[in-house]
């Protein structure tokens, strides 16, 4: 339902939770964030609920330089906390938040990963997993893993920010039929399903095209067409006040 991230700032988790606050007014049932930093001090939580609950599980303490949040709309399985994204890949290297359906998530589950302990019901999941399997067995980075990943994926809709905990500063992004924006802020970045999130932090928002692969760290944003070409485009103004 709801898509925030963070690259490059120490209020990694102040950013998420208030921007996952401002998406509120969309309605949701589930709410998680994953944080991490070059030290390692990563960490996962998930709530059902208000992102008030959220923020008390989250405490005030942990910190960290990067992260992803979301607040779902449940269309696959139960509304619980093992269903709330992020999802997570079975060896905890992969960390990944959706918007929208994955239609041929059954098939692949049977297909290629039937040997998979699988710990929530959603579709999202699938695609996780997937990620995971083809950087293990192919050996691939995260950026090719989750390219090869988006290749199976059949008349889905998506908004996908994915986390690999071997690059903690980098955030892969991927849309189809589902809004996703960058935003670029002072020394860092953000990426958001809805810029009205991110106001705090910057009014410069790059839109993103169906099939588009983007890779966001704290100084960079790069842009892949679906053929892998890359793309140079300006950033928008977004002329409203949070
Ligand atoms: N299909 C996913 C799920 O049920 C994502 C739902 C959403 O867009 O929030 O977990």
């Amino acid at each position: 339902c709801g898509i925030v991230g963070v690259t490059g700032n120490d209020n990694t988790v102040k950013i998420l939770l208030t921007g996952l606050q401002k998406l509120e007014y969309r309605g949701y049932d589930s709410a998680g964030i994953f944080v991490d930093s070059k030290n390692r001090e990563d960490f996962l939580v998930k709530e059902k609920g208000r992102i008030s609950d959220l923020r008390k599980a989250v405490g005030p303490e942990v910190k960290g330089t990067a992260g992803i949040g979301h607040t779902r709309w449940a269309t696959h399985g139960v509304v619980s906390v093992d269903n709330a994204h992020p999802q997570v890949s079975k060896d905890n290297r992969f960390y990944l938040v959706h918007n929208g359906v994955i239609e041929n998530f059954q098939d692949l589950k049977s297909d290629y990963l039937s040997d998979v302990p699988f710990t929530s019901q959603t579709d999202t999941e699938v695609v996780v997993q997937l990620i995971d399997k083809f950087a293990v067995e192919d050996n691939l980075n995260a950026h090719d893993a989750f390219v090869k990943a988006l290749g199976y994926l059949k008349g889905s809709s998506y908004g996908f920010l994915l986390m690999d905990r071997e690059e903690p500063d980098t955030l892969y992004v991927a849309k189809n039929k589902s809004p996703l924006l960058i935003g670029l802020a002072a020394g860092y970045n953000v990426v958001t399903s809805d810029a009205l999130a991110m106001l705090n932090e910057t009014h410069e928002f790059l839109e993103l095209m169906d099939g588009e692969v983007v890779t966001v760290k704290p100084d960079s944003v790069r842009i892949e067409s679906k053929t892998g070409e890359v793309v140079e485009r300006e950033p928008y103004h977004v002329d409203m006040n949070a």
